[in-house]
């Protein structure tokens, strides 16, 4: 079984309120607040020998597990605000390796505007590290993965591949003030953060949106020394994938260079082709991709 074969069996345990208008199956839940605003829930949980390894700095590692939360809550063009860390402490880990994974996580909180508030430690066989957070959203900004209609363009907020091999994902900025531009000047159809590869993540657009797919390979944005299928399955990128009508995407286009928008790329359209994603090569030829990603399980 994978994760995501996982998830799925487990939705029959969900019990949704009315007070919560999305459970499981965003990059966050969201829970009712006041007249004008919802709030947002995500957790993530990084482990010892399947996320990290004792040889990467602890700092590295406290700064990530806040930055993928905070991507999440960016996720659903909402702000990140209150965290509670709970870690899990092998009895052969040294007190100065825990303070820094903290100190990690402090940095990347505060440059966020995020509260550490509480947690818990156990004692644990492995390392372990779990987010908690909450954010907060405006009703009229709120994007999730199930907007995307046939006809919309598809973006990325930046180039893509290589991530885990460059260290890129121990240090990756989350995508915070690009997402607020977007939903305070555009208005995306679908929106979700790139953790599991392009191809993967974008899947679970077109499941959501009951929609397909066709990406133009020369389009797809590709840091130095990776090629498009590196870029389309590697993972841990952390960019946002959204999409726009015809008439936004326009706008978009006709953005300045100063734009915190600027290193935004349309990657493809979205079809009507429900579940079918499409790589359309420089020859104009069409190829189906397999939507997977990297699967963490
Ligand atoms: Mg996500």
């Amino acid at each position: 079984m994978n994760e995501f074969g996982l998830i799925e069996r487990l939705k029959v345990f969900q019990n949704l309120s009315p007070e919560v208008p999305v459970g499981i199956g965003d990059d966050a839940a969201v829970l009712r607040l006041d007249a004008r605003r919802y709030q947002l829930l995500t957790t993530d949980m990084l482990v010892e020998d399947v996320h990290f390894t004792r040889d990467v700095l602890p700092r590295q590692v406290g700064y990530k597990a806040m930055a993928c939360s905070i991507s999440d809550i960016a996720a659903m063009g909402g702000l990140p605000q209150t965290a509670v860390i709970s870690i899990g402490v092998p009895g052969n880990i040294r007190q100065g390796y825990i303070l820094q994974i903290y100190k990690g996580l402090h940095t990347c909180a505060r440059a966020f505007g995020v509260s550490l508030v509480g947690g818990d430690t156990v004692r644990a066989p492995k390392f372990v590290i779990n987010v908690a957070l909450l954010g907060q959203v405006e009703k009229k900004y709120l994007v999730l993965r199930s907007g995307a209609r046939p006809g919309d363009s598809i973006f990325v907020t930046g180039p893509l591949g290589g991530s885990l091999r460059s260290g890129r994902h121990l240090r990756f900025i989350p995508r915070v003030k690009e997402a607020r531009f977007l939903v305070a000047h555009f208005k995306p159809g679908a929106m979700m953060d790139i953790s599991d590869g392009l191809a993967g993540d974008l899947g679970h657009i077109l499941r959501a949106s009951r929609v397909g797919a066709c990406l133009q390979e020369q389009a797809v944005p590709c840091y130095p020394g990776v090629n498009t299928r590196q870029a389309l399955t590697d993972g841990e990128d952390f960019e946002l994938l959204f999409t726009l009508t015809p008439a936004q995407s326009a706008r978009l286009a006709a953005r300045g260079p100063l734009s915190p928008l600027a290193a935004c790329r349309c990657i493809g359209t979205i079809t009507a082709d429900c579940g079918r994603l499409l790589l359309q090569g420089a020859d104009g030829r069409c190829r189906r991709l397999a939507a997977r990603g990297f699967v963490h399980f």
